[in-house]
């Protein structure tokens, strides 16, 4: 895809978000006749937004696998892996510190919750358990790497692929016939990235039509304080927390990095998955940011996993609301519980699907709130996933640059170009980390 094919695309996806929240409200405020909510909103948008979604989900094994294999063996030296690890992870967990304390000092000020309804929801929730660190830590290591691939669990690919990759280092002439296939696989994948590119201002229309078409914004009223708070500290940690850390630990641009944000923000926001979004962030990192294969590769798919500011921002907000409807006063003890128990789920969760409720039910047990009060903001979490899963996806961004940087694995000329990001691009850049045939 040429450069300005790019841009076109782009612009078309920010519109195709636009209309679809515009027609859904009219749809959902009006009221579809049942022929329009059978054969357009349950019919065409679901169909056409859930093919667009499995479409993305179905790239993010191979893409993970085959790029990180390859990221591995185009580092020169193995102790860089260990460094690159040890920073990422050290800074997505002090993201994620950040995002919570912003979000319980803004919810301590705001307040949301005071003089609320509680009558006003019916729903219910009941909480899952989620599973214990060490089973977390005991479960990395997959027993059937293939069993890992098909359920999709993230940190075990990743860890049998960096396994694989290291061994491909060592295992010389052999081993560089296996790098030059997985080189070219990984060329191969991103090409059909690119289909699904090219499909998403559609995808991204049917998705976020429906999903303002069955919303509706009517739920937001009662909640409307626990949203917005929600939202500000989210617009915080996107637009002062990550650029600050880009500015003064990577000196980095932060406004040509939010620019660039653009297509993984949009596709983030539309199915609420950073999972799905692997493959658009993968290809925003590398190709418009420059941050090269070997840290991308791992930094992106383990943020994906792994970092949930946003997610995390929602439990910080949602236990002040909760305790405040609840008349519960939070002491300084338990503020600093939730920081400490919303960061920590954050990685622990992460082979639970449904990541930010369940976490919640941690937070709340940790600081003694009734789990029940969940069922009070699940009608806005839909919407709400949307907006945090942007903000999570930028955090992964974020990180990976900041290390890159660090490790000078950064391409600066394409970070600072607006109009960096041609799939030819990626071609070129990739096809060199394997020797010539
Ligand atoms: N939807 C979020 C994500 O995929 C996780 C969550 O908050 O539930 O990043």
């Amino acid at each position: 895809m040429a450069a300005a094919e790019t841009h076109r695309l782009t612009r078309q996806i920010v519109i195709a978000m636009l209309a679809g929240m515009v027609l859904g409200v009219i749809l959902n405020q009006v009221g579809a006749p049942p022929w329009l909510q059978l054969g357009l909103i349950d019919g065409l948008l679901y169909v056409f937004g859930t093919v667009f979604v499995s479409a993305l989900k179905m790239m993010v094994v191979p893409l993970v696998f085959a790029s990180l294999v390859v990221g591995v063996t185009s580092l020169s030296d193995l102790n860089a892996l260990g460094r690159i690890g040890v920073k990422a992870l050290g800074l997505y967990l002090a993201t994620t510190a950040i995002a919570v304390t912003i979000a319980l000092t803004l919810a301590g000020i705001v307040g949301p919750g005071h003089g609320f309804d509680a009558g006003t929801t019916t729903a219910s929730f009941s909480g899952k358990e989620a599973p214990p660190l060490t089973q977390v830590l005991i479960d990395m290591v997959p027993t059937n790497p293939v069993a890992a691939m098909a359920e999709g669990n993230m940190l075990q690919i990743i860890v049998f692929a960096l396994l694989f990759g290291v061994a491909v280092t060592m295992s010389g002439v052999r081993g560089k016939h296996v790098l030059n296939f997985f080189a070219d696989l990984d060329v191969v994948i991103m090409h059909m990235v690119e289909w699904i590119m090219r499909l998403a201002p559609y995808g991204v229309f049917a998705l976020i039509t429906r999903t303002f078409a069955t919303q509706g914004l009517d739920l937001l009223l009662p909640l409307a304080a626990y949203f917005l708070t929600l939202t500000a500290a989210l617009a915080i940690q996107l637009f002062v927390t990550y650029p600050l850390l880009l500015r003064l630990l990577g000196s980095l641009n932060p406004f040509a990095f939010l620019k660039k944000m653009r297509d993984p923000a949009a596709f983030a926001f539309s199915t609420a998955s950073s999972g799905a979004t692997i493959p658009v962030t993968l290809a925003t990192v590398e190709h418009k940011m420059g941050v090269k294969n070997s840290v991308a590769a791992f930094t992106v798919p383990m943020g994906a996993t792994i970092n949930m500011d946003g997610t995390a921002m929602m439990q910080g907000v949602a236990t002040v609301f909760i305790a405040n409807v609840y008349g519960i006063d939070l002491t300084l003890t338990d503020y600093l519980m939730v920081v400490l128990t919303a960061t920590l789920a954050s990685i622990g969760t992460a082979a639970v699907p449904g990541v930010g409720l369940v976490t919640l039910t941690m937070v709340l047990g940790q600081v003694g709130l009734p789990v029940e009060g969940i069922a009070l903001i699940i009608g806005v979490d839909r919407l709400l996933d949307m907006f945090r899963t942007v903000c999570n996806v930028t955090g992964d961004c974020a990180v990976s640059c900041i290390v890159a940087q660090s490790e000078n694995a950064l391409d600066q000329a394409v970070f600072d170009d607006p109009a960096a990001g041609s799939v030819e691009s990626a071609t070129r850049h990739s096809i060199p980390t394997a020797p010539a045939p």
